[in-house]
């Protein structure tokens, strides 16, 4: 079989395998987006932060073929990945090169396994590592300055794919126990417990008529202390006028703990 036949055969499997995961720029180069199979209690680290998170941005990886493979040569590829460090990116670069390639035979499904084992424990964000050469094949790797802004990145992806996944569920109101698409619930920021809006707006309403607001109007579960966020409050109750005067008293209030300012008598 001619090397252009073995290619658009690979081409055809990695394409049933990846599916939306796959993207086809002509037929000698596409891109396949890999997601690392992470275990329930995955945890990132940087310095002595720790997050546990569910998932992982996908790593690029760019396959060029030419007309040597699969006869002769493996194919050329890019790797990109904004969470590894560009040295770690370069020494994956070369575990490919030192994959052994059989003439002949296609190889990128074992290069995407090989590529899948680097993260399946913890991963950590590294902080002491020495740039060496550059390889042009590893794209996007990150340096020591940026790895604070790299942990916030993932700990922020994660928190997106999450609330997607919260949204398109079907959730139970812990107040009321209605079931109702996640979407129209409220969870809230801080602690992340949900709430059927009616139920919030309720509990919101009886709260404020009994004083409390500020940091005292705070999430309904027992022994949860966090605070609702003023866009909460506004969300959940939707009026006008109760907001004003919530917004009134938390800023009054917030004003009064500050000792440094006197009220002005008029
Ligand atoms: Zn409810
Ligand atoms: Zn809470």
């Amino acid at each position: 079989m001619p090397n252009s036949e073995k290619q658009a055969e690979e081409i055809l499997a990695l394409e049933s395998i990846f599916d939306h995961k796959f993207h086809l720029f002509n037929e000698h180069q596409y891109e396949i987006l890999i997601e690392f199979d992470l275990p329930t209690t995955f945890t990132i680290r940087f310095n002595d932060k720790i997050s546990l998170i569910q998932y992982l941005p996908p790593l690029s990886l760019i396959i060029n073929y030419h007309d040597e493979y699969p006869s002769d040569e493996p194919p050329s590829f890019i790797l990109s990945c904004f969470y590894f460090s560009k040295i770690d990116l370069i020494k994956l670069c070369q575990k490919i090169d030192e994959f052994s390639f059989i003439p002949g035979e296609v190889c990128v499904y074992d290069w995407i396994v090989l590529i899948k084992q680097e993260i399946t424990n913890d991963f950590i964000i590294g902080t002491d590592f020495i740039e060496q050469e550059n390889d042009p094949r590893a794209l996007n790797g990150y340096i020591v300055e940026n790895a604070e802004k790299i942990f916030q990145n993932l700990i922020e992806y994660n928190q997106r794919r999450e609330d997607d996944l919260f949204r398109t569920q079907l959730q139970t109101c812990s107040i009321c126990t209605d079931i109702i698409p996640g979407i129209d619930c409220i969870r809230l920021h801080r602690c992340g417990h949900f709430y059927c809006r009616s139920c919030l707006n309720n509990y919101i309403r009886i709260t404020l008529e009994n004083g409390k607001f500020g940091e005292n109007l705070h999430c309904p579960e027992n022994q949860c202390r966090q605070a609702l966020l003023p866009t909460e409050v506004k969300q959940a109750i939707q009026n006008d006028e109760l907001y004003e005067r919530y917004e009134r008293l938390t800023l009054q209030h917030g004003l009064e703990s500050m000792e440094d300012i006197v009220w002005c008598p008029r």
